[in-house]
């Protein structure tokens, strides 16, 4: 059976890495159904590529490296140098080397010459420096004039103003004019009038009340990793709680926080209450964190002490705890509820331009995860937990059985198991367990992987002498090089003309391999720091991805118990939409993680007794070919459609910060589908408990809406 013709461009493009060929030939990829599978379509590159000549001298080593990998006879760090090595001759690779510092060139180098990843960070050392998408905003955002440039002093005095930090107006705030914006996914691109880089609350203070003079509006960001448009817009005013120079600084590992490299940054703090939460039994303490306070600062702090962490966390450390909490993100594990459910306090400059507070629990549930309605967060203080170790034991299982399809379910051909009821019934009973009772459980499928990563573990109070920190410096250097070959090797011309179901399949192969544990079968145990465990994949931030997530309750049947079926024909239908379309739009994970409800007005997972977050990832080469927000559309499609036991249809409610709101949901525009009926209740709630803020803090709701509103947030909050 012929299932697909993918085109195959590689000789026009050789003589031309960047150019865009006239004529493309196009070749069968003749790969049955069945046959679709990593191991299969590794056969396939081996033998359409032996018969192209100028595959072997466009990706020098990658055949042999490939043939190593269908021997099991090769490690990540082999892969992923065969892979860098592959493309090391062209633009991409050479534009990306070039915008590392002299010590990261150097590091990269040793590790293609051979080096082991051990051997590189012995000599000097490595910690995670911004990705190259975070370093390439910041630089741009200093592209535009500065406001203490010759240029504006000439051109623009009357009209931009001089924003000081200070009470005794000795030190002007850093601003930028009309520096083009991009956020991280390049889903948004606009151009503020100006963009300001505040380091204190007065800064805000006097930022604000100019705004209100002026009449503009004004939005903060972290580092730009959301993809709705919920930040500045052209004309406006931006507020980068971040530039190149907070950014690239080494998170000082030893201090508490204010740190040695932001000593005057009033937003670079962590402060640690003296007491207990009382009635925590020693259990809960609370910690003053500075909105422009990163994950990694806050992991390294937390090791560091090695006495309070936060009890979940979203995976990727380049995130500050600001952003972060502005869109209700959340990490993983049935008992778990957002970020946003863990603040005890928002600290904010609000609309009159003034510092203002919010602690009291109810108004809490609108003014923590405020969408940034509230104002610009400059402090949240979090419960934290005393500090427990994760024991880890990541395993690798057949993706059949990983979750098993329900009853009935038509899995892909090539991912069906033959297997006893019996086998199949306890790998059943395994998910529904590690479902409801695991401290942190998320699931992994890589596009046409046999099995599936499953990230499973529970916690323990006792430091046994087998913790260590997590990942150790040579896997956080490996994981890093990783993150930063994905992001060269989709920018390379070559490899985005390859079939899709190649890249797909050489990504989902690194990335299997890369993931513990290494050899299959074998699964160590890892003893580590809670905070690490939850941060467990330091470099997915160096490739840029397309995203959407979105929470689907896991509702009671009839006789109580959870209908874990509908998570499962979840998980399945996304597999199986990816093998749908042979152009593999869906090129990095499928990914879920079970967690609780919440109680922050605006969660998407509000009101649920569990959820399914779930979430399917791309590439940039898939959405720059278009198929992905077709093959999305599907996905949202299948997962906005399951009932509950009464045949009602779920609210499935999109992630805030993930792609949706360009999609549609039973056929009609989203944003107005969130307003009218997944948040029909809940917005109005949100507005209510807001207004009754402002009256306490001398703002109104209009207030709110003409400085710290954007177009998405007026349509869906306030129209
Ligand atoms: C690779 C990747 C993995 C991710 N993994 C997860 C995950 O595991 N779980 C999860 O829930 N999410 C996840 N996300 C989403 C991510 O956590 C959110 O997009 C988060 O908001 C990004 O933080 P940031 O510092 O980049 O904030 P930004 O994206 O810069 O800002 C987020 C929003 O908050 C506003 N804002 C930022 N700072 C302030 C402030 N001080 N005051 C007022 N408003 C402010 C901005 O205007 C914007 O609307 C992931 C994103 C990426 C790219």
């Amino acid at each position: 059976m012929k299932l697909h013709q993918l085109i195959y461009i590689l000789p026009l493009l050789t003589a031309c890495a960047s150019a865009a060929p006239a004529e493309l030939p196009v070749i069968d990829i003749d790969l049955p159904e069945a046959d679709l599978d990593n191991t299969k379509i590794l056969d396939s590159v081996l033998s359409q590529s032996a018969k192209d000549p100028t595959f072997k001298s466009n990706f020098p080593g990658l055949l042999d490296a490939l043939n190593r990998v269908k021997k099991e006879d090769i490690g990540a760090d082999d892969l992923a140098r065969a892979y860098l090595k592959a493309v090391s001759g062209r633009g991409a690779f050479k534009k990306a080397f070039a915008e590392l510092d002299d010590v990261q060139r150097e590091q990269v180098q040793e590790f293609l010459d051979g080096q082991s990843p051990q051997a590189v960070v012995t000599k000097r050392g490595f910690s995670i420096p911004p990705s190259p998408a975070a370093k390439h905003h910041f630089k741009r955002m200093v592209e535009g004039p500065s406001l203490f440039s010759r240029r504006w002093l000439n051109a623009k005095r009357e009209t931009t103003p001089v924003i000081y930090e200070d009470k005794a107006k000795t030190k002007p705030m850093q601003a930028f004019v009309a520096t083009e914006f991009e956020n991280w996914g390049l889903t948004i691109r606009n151009t503020p009038a100006i963009t300001f880089v505040p380091t204190t609350v007065h800064g805000v203070e006097n930022l604000i009340k100019w705004a209100k003079a002026n009449n503009k509006r004004v939005r903060a960001a972290g580092y730009r990793h959301t993809w709705t448009d919920m930040y500045s817009a052209d004309g406006e005013i931006f507020v980068s709680m971040l530039d190149l120079k907070t950014a690239t600084a080494v998170p000082d590992a030893s201090s508490i926080l204010p740190s040695k490299q932001h000593p005057d940054n009033e937003f670079k703090v962590i402060e640690l209450a003296e007491e207990d939460v009382s009635g925590s039994g020693g259990k809960k303490r609370l910690a003053r964190i500075g909105a422009a306070v990163t994950n990694e600062e806050f992991r390294r702090w937390s090791v560091a002490g090695d006495h309070w962490t936060l009890p979940l966390n979203v995976v990727m450390v380049e995130i500050t705890l600001g952003g972060s909490n502005v869109p209700i993100c959340h990490g993983g594990g049935f008992r778990h509820k957002t970020l946003s459910d863990l603040v005890r306090k928002i600290e904010y400059v609000d609309a009159n331009g003034k510092a203002q507070s919010v602690s009291d629990p109810k108004l809490l549930k609108a003014a923590a995860g405020s969408m940034g309605l509230l104002g610009i967060v400059t402090h949240v203080t979090f419960e934290l937990d005393k500090m427990t170790y994760a024991i880890m034991k990541p395993e690798k299982i057949d993706t059949y059985l990983a979750i098993p399809p329900p009853r009935g379910y038509v899995v892909p051909l090539s991912l069906y198991k033959l297997v006893t009821p019996s086998k199949l019934q306890a790998a059943r009973e395994k998910f529904y367990n590690d479902a409801r009772n695991a401290y942190y459980s998320e699931w992994f499928w890589f596009p046409y992987q046999k099995r599936c990563l499953v990230n499973v573990w529970d916690n323990t109070p006792t430091k046994s002498s087998k913790v260590k920190t997590y990942p150790s410096p040579p896997d956080v250097f490996s994981q890093w090089i990783q993150g930063w070959l994905g992001g060269v090797i989709n920018d390379d011309p070559l490899f985005r003309a390859l079939p899709g179901l190649w890249q797909a399949t050489f990504l989902g192969t690194l990335a299997m391999l890369a993931l513990p544990p290494q050899l299959p079968g074998i699964g160590d145990e890892i003893h580590t720091y809670l905070i690490d465990a939850l941060h467990f994949r330091r470099g997915v931030q160096n490739m840029r991805v397309r995203d959407i997530e979105l929470q689907i309750p896991i509702p009671l049947d009839k006789a109580g118990d959870p209908m874990w079926e509908i998570v499962q024909r979840a998980w399945w239908d996304a597999i199986s939409l990816t093998y749908a379309d042979k152009r593999a739009p869906m090129r990095i994970a499928v990914e879920m993680r079970i967690m609780s409800g919440s109680d922050i007005v605006l969660a998407p997972q509000r009101g649920n007794w569990g959820t399914a977050s779930i979430e399917v990832l791309t590439t940039m080469p898939a959405a720059d070919e278009g198929i992905w927000d077709q093959y999305a559309q599907k996905v949202v499609d299948k997962w906005t459609s399951y009932k509950d036991a009464n045949g009602k249809l779920l609210n499935v409610r999109p992630h805030w910060a993930k792609e949706w709101d360009t999609y549609t949901i039973h056929g009609q525009n989203w944003r107005q589908y969130a307003k009218n009926v997944s948040f029909k209740d809940a917005i109005p709630e949100f507005k209510r408990l807001l207004a009754e803020i402002g009256e306490e803090q001398g703002w109104t709701l209009e207030d709110l809406q003409k400085r710290f509103s954007v177009g998405l947030l007026d349509e869906v909050i306030f129209d």
